[in-house]
């Protein structure tokens, strides 16, 4: 078996990061990090949406949407340019050959992901591949039939799998087994290990978000994958919240599937191109259905379009329809930002600015909100979900009034993700600051 080309600065250790460094409450520690920080350049790197004032606003809604790239322009323009001058030409003779579009992207894409280039494939958008890769790989039969998935896992991850259930004529609630959150907001570490146990004979298929996207929570995604193996389930990783936050290692995790979306972490643009993972140990399986469509099909024959589909070898082989280039262009310019800062730098920048701001929020500690993120930081990406009971939203609107930007969840959640690319340790100091400021003056 071909081991995949995962780039020699990432390694297991960057799940179990180092212990945090020692923090300093005195507002000078934020200047000498940055000033010491190796990836401080990559901040000029982004468009910093600005205040009405024209100041840069504190932006922490990077697992939501990330930032622009200053070169998605010029990547986007190029390929406008190549439109206009060469026409239908530009398949083969545009700068980047729209024919091959998204295999010059499989190599990036695989590095931050942990696969091979055959493992991946950049298509649709991350629901639709999730259902695509459901319609191959949750095979139901009579008494392995279950699915589970996470409590509270995203919305689209839940209509999609009651959906797939729907479809193969079974009951979309009885199908469904949640992996139960625990009442301080986590799942403790053995709730999916018990799980597993408790449906090892009934349960057909696990959907995972690596990073749980509420309460930011990673998941040991390598012994979940083991212990679901070893029960016969299948493993999906929805790995929305996970790609481009923390390093992953899909193929040696030995993951059937995964599906994310490149407009968080990943800073592609809103609604830009998702991504998706087939494990090598599928590529040449003709057994499963699938949809298909002709992107998909052989590339020798793929043009004297034969009426018989015959799948690629690999991730390529569950593509439907020819690339929006666009889009690609988008995540072009930001994947070269990625491969040229690293995921292992980028990851330890992360767990210290993520770290950062637990210090200090706790720093003034008060039983009126708490931090539903685990504080181990191998169980966290780089976001903090503060659990504000009573006020939140307030709070929440009167930081948003002050130029932050972080997001609202229902009904009393405020995410936080400060992104090692473009946040420095002075935007984390700030943010923390007028917490505490706002929260102690709602008296
Ligand atoms: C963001 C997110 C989605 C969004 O799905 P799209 O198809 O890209 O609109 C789905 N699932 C999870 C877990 C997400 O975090």
């Amino acid at each position: 078996m071909n081991t995949p080309p995962v780039p020699d600065n990432v390694t297991d250790s960057d799940r179990h990061a180092a212990a945090p460094p020692r923090f300093d409450a005195d507002p000078a520690f934020a200047a000498r990090m940055d000033a010491a920080d190796p990836l401080r350049a990559y901040r000029a790197e982004f468009h910093i949406p600005r205040t009405a004032e024209g100041d840069d606003c504190l932006y922490f809604c990077g697992n939501s949407l990330g930032l622009q790239p200053v070169a998605a322009r010029e990547a986007i323009e190029q390929e406008l340019r190549d439109w206009a001058q060469l026409g239908v030409e530009g398949h083969f003779r545009a700068t980047h050959p729209w024919m091959s579009y998204h295999e010059q992207l499989a190599g990036p894409v695989g590095r931050f992901v942990g696969a091979l280039p055959s493992e991946v494939v950049t298509m649709n958008t991350l629901t639709v591949n999730l259902h695509l890769l459901m319609v191959s790989f949750y095979r139901p039969s009579a008494t392995r039939w279950k699915i589970i998935i996470e409590e509270k896992a995203f919305p689209s991850d839940q209509y999609a799998v009651a959906s797939q259930l729907h479809a193969h004529g079974l009951d979309p609630v009885a199908g469904v087994v949640e992996i139960p959150l625990g009442a301080d907001g986590r799942f403790s570490p053995d709730a999916a290990f018990e799980t597993i146990h408790r449906h090892r004979d009934d349960a057909a298929l696990l959907l995972l978000g690596g990073v749980n996207y509420y309460n930011g929570q990673l998941f040991d995604i390598a012994a979940i994958t083991r212990a679901a193996h070893e029960a016969g389930i299948v493993v999906g990783v929805d790995c929305a919240h996970a790609a481009g936050n923390v390093p992953l290692r899909l193929h040696d995790w030995d993951v059937d599937f995964a599906a994310w979306c490149t407009y968080k972490y990943l800073n592609a643009g809103p609604g830009s191109t998702a991504g998706c993972f087939v494990h090598e140990r599928h590529a040449r399986r003709d057994d499963l259905p699938r949809f298909a469509g002709w992107w998909g099909h052989d590339k020798v024959t793929r043009f004297e379009m034969p009426p018989v589909f015959r799948p690629i070898v690999g991730a390529e082989g569950w593509q439907l329809s020819n690339p929006s280039i666009f889009p690609l262009a988008a995540l072009r310019a930001s994947l070269a930002l990625f491969d040229q800062a690293g995921m292992g730098a980028l990851r330890a920048k992360s767990v210290q600015l993520t770290g950062y701001l637990e210090f200090l929020l706790l720093a003034h500690a008060s039983e009126r909100w708490s931090i539903i993120t685990p504080a181990d930081p191998s169980q966290r990406g780089c976001q903090l979900s503060l659990r504000v009971p009573a006020g939140g939203r307030a709070l929440f609107d009167r930081l948003a009034a002050q130029g932050v930007i972080c997001d609202w969840r229902e009904p009393d959640v405020i995410r936080v993700a400060p992104v090692p690319l473009y946040n420095s340790f002075e935007d984390v100091r700030r943010f923390a600051e007028l917490f505490h400021v706002f929260f102690n003056g709602q008296d």
